[in-house]
């Protein structure tokens, strides 16, 4: 008799993700891409995973990834598999960055930042913005210099997308950008290089996230082209802001949420989704989301940063 092994369920085609970093907390931004990206993945009925970047060791708060995950089970956020974590996965990006070698997409660079400033015309105009890579080792190490970080070639040309909550956009990031690093000077793979190849090896199809990353996508885009990687769907949430127009998480550090007091716990969770532009009745985290999941609408989503008082 033939023995048969039990069918296996097919994955669902749809996957979004969340991928904190874990430099702090959760904090109310965070819980926002969490819910938003959550709400993406169920809403299409596919699955939602998390994924911890904790590459740049350099910024990683011991203890926070348990927090964080941890307080995502305490908003009934649960990920359809295990987390993955970047830091135990460098050899699958350290395969992408020699496959872009390989193409001649990738190359030594010698540049210190101190150089690139000195190198800007204006370096007043430069001021907390990112500085365009003049291109000065992109055909080979200057006489005597040793290599620094990696960069990535990037192709000319305009690279356009739909952001589902922004609409169209198009950035040209060889002229606004240019090569940008995909390996840093202290080794560690880059976020952009990580991302790309970690949405693609898990399947990602939607990437939701805050608005603050929308200036990565088409840096992400051109990646994914150079390695032939499917591109999946791009949201960006409101980001939150305080009552300064900064960025929550940036200015005072993270902003912890209240995580064990249960009623503060379903307060936290209203404002997050009625920042995604839904009101529900419930108090109870998983109830909550569920009445969410009925009512969610992607053109209730706004493009604004939300302020909340400091
Ligand atoms: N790890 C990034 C952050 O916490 C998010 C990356 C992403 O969603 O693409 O800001």
């Amino acid at each position: 008799m033939i023995s048969r092994s039990a069918p296996v369920a097919p994955e669902p085609r749809i996957a979004g993700r969340f991928a904190p970093s874990p430099t702090g907390p959760l904090h109310l931004g965070s819980l926002v891409a969490a819910v938003g990206s959550w709400l993406f993945a169920r809403a299409a009925g596919g699955s939602w995973i998390v994924r911890i970047e904790d590459l740049d060791s350099t910024r990683v708060v011991p203890g926070s990834a348990d927090e964080i995950l941890r307080a995502l089970e305490r908003y009934a956020l649960t990920s359809s598999r295990e987390p993955v974590w970047q830091s135990r996965r460098t050899s699958l990006y350290a395969e992408a960055l020699e496959r872009l070698r390989v193409q001649e997409l990738a190359y030594d660079c010698a540049c210190s930042r101190a150089e690139l400033q000195r190198m800007a015309t204006a370096p007043s105009m430069t001021d907390g913005a990112e500085l365009v890579y003049p291109g000065v080792c992109r055909s080979g190490l200057p006489e005597g210099r040793s290599a620094r970080a990696v960069r990535f070639h990037v192709p000319h040309g305009i690279i356009a997308f739909d952001d589902l909550v922004h609409g169209r956009l198009e950035e040209n990031v060889a002229q606004q950008v240019g090569d940008f690093v995909i390996r840093r000077a202290d080794g560690l793979f880059a976020y952009q290089l990580a991302v790309v190849v970690d949405d693609a090896e898990q399947g990602v199809t939607q990437v939701v996230r805050g608005g603050d990353l929308l200036d990565s996508t088409a840096r992400q885009i051109a990646l994914q082209q150079a390695l032939g990687f499917e591109q999946p769907a791009y949201a960006h949430l409101p980001l939150v802001v305080d009552d300064s127009g900064a960025k929550l998480g940036k200015r005072h550090g993270s902003l912890p949420l209240p995580a064990l007091d249960e009623r503060r716990i379903g307060e936290t969770l209203s404002l997050a989704l009625r920042i995604l532009g839904i009101d529900v009745a419930h108090d109870r985290p998983d109830l909550m989301l569920q009445q969410a999941l009925q009512r969610f609408d992607v053109a209730c989503i706004g493009r604004n940063p939300f302020r909340v008082e400091g």
